[in-house]
């Protein structure tokens, strides 16, 4: 309270200074300390200046400590080519090919240190056909570098041996006033990198900032232009958002400018079943929560719950044409993956423990004979339960069933015995079918069916 008082009185009787095109913010106004710089980004801009180069901690970690949040990363800028940078540390490795930084590893922390660079003039610009820069990694000077950057809050320059922050499009105010502004004609922006229209987005609505009117205007006419963003950079994108801790706010914004069509094209679909809606919302809280607390998620649940009303529509469908209940879930599941990939390329590496969260949830409604202890077996049980408690909380499915895992899970021999259910009992109305006349792997009973989902 007092260090803020303090600050506050400070701040208003210092004054920024003036170097070339830049405001130099003092500490007295802005009040960062070099302590709250992390060990590796401080031995870094330390090394690189004590090897007589610049270097500052540049990017989200200087608006963070501005708006008093803690850094997600540190990463710095210099003017230091990447072999320059490379020869100061040992532990360091260039990486990328479009874009060449530098890693230099400090024990855990990993500092990724980028030198200056300039956006090309127009003439000699590579960009696609619709305006999309397809290189921007010509070396530049500071200056230079501030420019390209996205929005003003994201072009400040922390120098932790001075303690002072280099300003050159007035993001020091932007930021102290909550607004985030993109740098230059919002048009031209827009249509070098698309993306940027998501980051404002994101970044909006994970740092509570307001977007400013300019930046925000153009959104809306220029959204197609996301259509030519390759799969794999949007795929990237969306999954900032949804792991942002702040994914229910950044759905909410995606809504309210109509961006959200098209970019996880069943979340369309999705939105527009009411029992859909809740559940998705119903686990993008949950996955919030659990950023907040510091706990593990799993892009895979994520997109599993994303995915999940569309499966089970398609599920129900196949069941009412006659299909038995499990080979119908395998048609479901394999055709749904299939749609979406066409359009936003979620990864092979999750279909198969998406899948499992969904198979396990036929499971869970067998409570007889041996199959729960099967189930708890089950490495993905605690997603699967998970899934399930997202399930009741929507009213998909009775509480009593995710109450009655809870229990079982925890719950002495004796008691699990009472809790069991007599045999064939919960599973009457899915045994409601004609005799077999011959077996096939897709009508075999649930439980039997785990290699294949594994
Ligand atoms: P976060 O807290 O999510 O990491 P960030 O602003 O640090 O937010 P990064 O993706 O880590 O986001 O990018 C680091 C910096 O690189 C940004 O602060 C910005 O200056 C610049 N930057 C990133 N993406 C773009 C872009 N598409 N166009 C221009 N500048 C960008
Ligand atoms: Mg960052």
């Amino acid at each position: 309270m007092i260090k803020k008082f303090l600050k506050r009185v400070f701040r208003r009787s210092a004054k920024a200074k003036t170097v070339g095109n830049a405001q130099v913010i003092p500490f007295a106004m802005h009040g960062v300390l070099r302590e709250q710089i992390s060990y590796g980004a401080k031995r870094v801009t330390d090394g690189l200046q004590a090897a007589g180069f610049q270097a500052y901690v540049v990017g989200g970690a200087v608006r963070d400590l501005l708006l008093d949040k803690t850094p997600k990363d540190f990463d710095v800028a210099t003017d230091a080519t990447p072999e320059e940078v490379k020869r100061v540390f040992r532990r360091s490795r260039i990486i990328g090919r479009r874009f060449r930084l530098v890693h230099v590893m400090f024990g855990e922390e990993l500092v990724e240190v980028a030198t200056f660079r300039c956006m090309m003039e127009a003439e000699d610009a590579q960009t696609d056909e619709h305006g999309r820069l397809l290189r921007d990694n010509e070396f530049g000077d500071q200056e230079q570098d501030a420019a390209r950057r996205d929005f003003t809050a994201n072009a400040l320059f922390y120098d932790p041996t001075t303690q002072e922050i280099y300003d050159y499009h007035r993001g020091y105010q932007d930021t102290r006033d909550q607004v985030l502004r993109i740098i230059g004609d919002p048009l031209v922006r827009y249509r070098e990198d698309p993306v940027r229209m998501l980051r404002a987005v994101r970044l909006s609505a994970k740092l509570g900032m307001r977007l400013d009117e300019a930046t925000a205007a153009p959104i809306a006419q220029m959204k197609s232009l996301l259509d030519n963003v390759p799969e794999a950079r949007m795929l990237d994108e969306v999954l900032k958002m949804l792991l942002s801790g702040h994914s229910v706010e950044c759905i909410q914004q995606l809504r309210r400018m109509n961006l959200h069509h098209g970019l996880l094209p069943l979340l369309d679909v999705i939105m527009d079943q009411p029992m859909g809606e809740k559940f998705v919302m119903l686990a993008l809280r949950n996955t919030d929560e659990r950023i907040s607390q510091d706990k593990s998620v799993s892009p895979a649940f994520l997109f599993a719950a994303l995915l999940w009303h569309e499966v089970l529509s398609d599920w129900n469908a196949l069941v009412k044409q006659g299909e038995r209940p499990v080979g119908a879930m395998h048609t479901a599941m394999d055709g749904v993956l299939a749609r979406q990939k066409k359009k936003l390329a979620i990864p092979h590496r999750h279909d198969a423990v998406m899948k499992e969260i969904w198979l396990l949830q036929q499971r869970f409604e067998q409570r007889a004979g041996q199959r729960p202890y099967r189930l708890l077996e089950q490495p993905r049980f605690r997603a699967g339960f998970d899934f399930l408690l997202l399930r009741c909380a929507s009213n998909e499915v009775d509480n009593e069933l995710g109450l009655w895992w809870d229990e079982f899970q925890d719950a002495s021999e004796a008691r699990r015995q009472e809790m069991l259910q007599p045999e064939g009992a919960g599973e009457k109305k899915r045994r409601r079918r004609k005799p077999r006349k011959k077996p096939d792997a897709g009508s075999q009973p649930a439980d039997q069916n785990d290699s294949e989902s594994a």
